[in-house]
C-alpha cells in the first residue's frame, strides 16, 4: 500500500522516554527526525499526540478532580506536547504548524480540515492538538476523527508494542502477533487496539490502522516503505 497522507498518533506516555515523567528530549528528537524522514519521502503527515504523560481526566477524577475539568486539563496537556514536538521539528528544519481544537491564538491556529490539508500540501507537518475539544473522549478518538476528516490513507498508531497480539505480550509470553487483522476480528476477540469509540469510527469510515513500534528509531520509514513490521487493521 502506498501512503500519500497519514494521521500519526503518538501517545503522550511514550514521550516520557527513559525519564518516566514529563517530556524526554531524546525521545522527542527521535520522533521529530522520523517524522521529517516521512515528509522527505513525500508523505503528508498530520499528527495527534496524547497527553497521558502529563494528565488524564479519568485518573484525575479518581483523585477527586471534576471529570470535565480534568479532561480539559488532559486536552491542554496535548497542546503542551504538541508545542514541544513543533519546537523539535522546527529545530531540525522541518516546517510545521500547530492547530488547536478550541480557539487559543497565538498558541496555535484554530483547526479546520481545509487549513490542515493546505499545510500538509505545502510540506508542513500539521500538528492537531487539543484532542476533539470535548471531554469524555480520548486522543485515540481524536486521531480517528481527524484522520477521517483530513482524508488520510491510514492512521499510524505509534506505540511501544510492535503490533496487535492475540493477548497482551507484556503479560502473556505465548501471545502471537497478527500481520493483518480485520476490525470484525478485533471485536470478536475483544482486542484493545484502541478504545471502542475510536475503533468503531475507523471501521465505519474505512480508515485502516497501522499499529507499530514508533519508539525504535527508523520504524516509521520502514512501515511507509512497505516493511511488514507492525499490524494492519483493515475493514
Ligand atoms: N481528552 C479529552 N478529549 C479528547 C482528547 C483527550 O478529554 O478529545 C483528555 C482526556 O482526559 C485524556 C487526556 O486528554 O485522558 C489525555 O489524552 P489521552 O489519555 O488519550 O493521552 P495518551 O494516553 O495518548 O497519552
Amino acid at each position: 500500500m502506498k501512503y500519500n497522507r497519514i494521521l500519526l498518533k503518538l501517545s503522550g506516555e511514550s514521550l516520557t522516554g527513559e525519564k518516566g515523567y514529563g517530556i524526554d528530549e531524546v525521545r522527542l528528537n527521535d520522533y521529530a527526525r522520523q517524522i521529517k524522514e516521512a515528509v522527505q519521502m513525500g508523505v503528508q503527515v498530520g499528527i495527534v499526540i496524547g497527553g497521558g504523560n502529563i494528565f488524564r481526566g479519568l485518573s484525575g477524577s479518581q483523585k477527586g478532580f471534576d471529570r470535565v475539568k480534568g479532561d480539559q486539563m488532559g486536552m491542554l496537556a496535548t497542546v503542551i506536547n504538541s508545542l514541544a514536538l513543533s519546537s523539535a521539528l522546527t529545530a531540525i528544519g522541518q516546517k510545521n504548524r500547530v492547530y488547536t481544537s478550541i480557539r487559543m491564538e497565538p498558541v496555535g491556529e484554530l483547526y479546520s480540515k481545509w487549513k490542515a490539508i493546505e499545510s500538509m500540501q505545502n510540506g508542513e507537518v500539521a500538528i492537531l492538538s487539543g484532542g476533539t475539544g470535548n471531554p469524555f473522549f480520548t486522543t485515540d478518538t481524536a486521531s480517528a476523527l481527524r484522520g477521517i476528516e483530513i482524508e488520510a490513507d491510514a492512521m499510524f498508531k505509534g506505540t511501544r508494542v510492535d503490533g496487535v497480539y492475540t493477548a497482551d505480550p507484556e503479560k502473556d509470553p505465548s501471545a502471537t502477533k497478527f500481520d493483518t487483522i480485520s476490525f470484525d476480528e478485533v471485536y470478536d476477540r475483544g482486542l484493545r487496539v484502541m478504545d471502542l469509540t475510536a475503533t468503531t469510527m475507523c471501521k465505519q469510515n474505512n480508515l485502516p490502522i497501522v499499529v507499530f513500534d514508533m519508539d525504535t528509531y527508523g520504524n516509521l520509514k520502514k512501515v511507509l516503505s512497505g516493511d511488514n513490521i507492525g499490524t494492519l487493521v483493515h475493514v
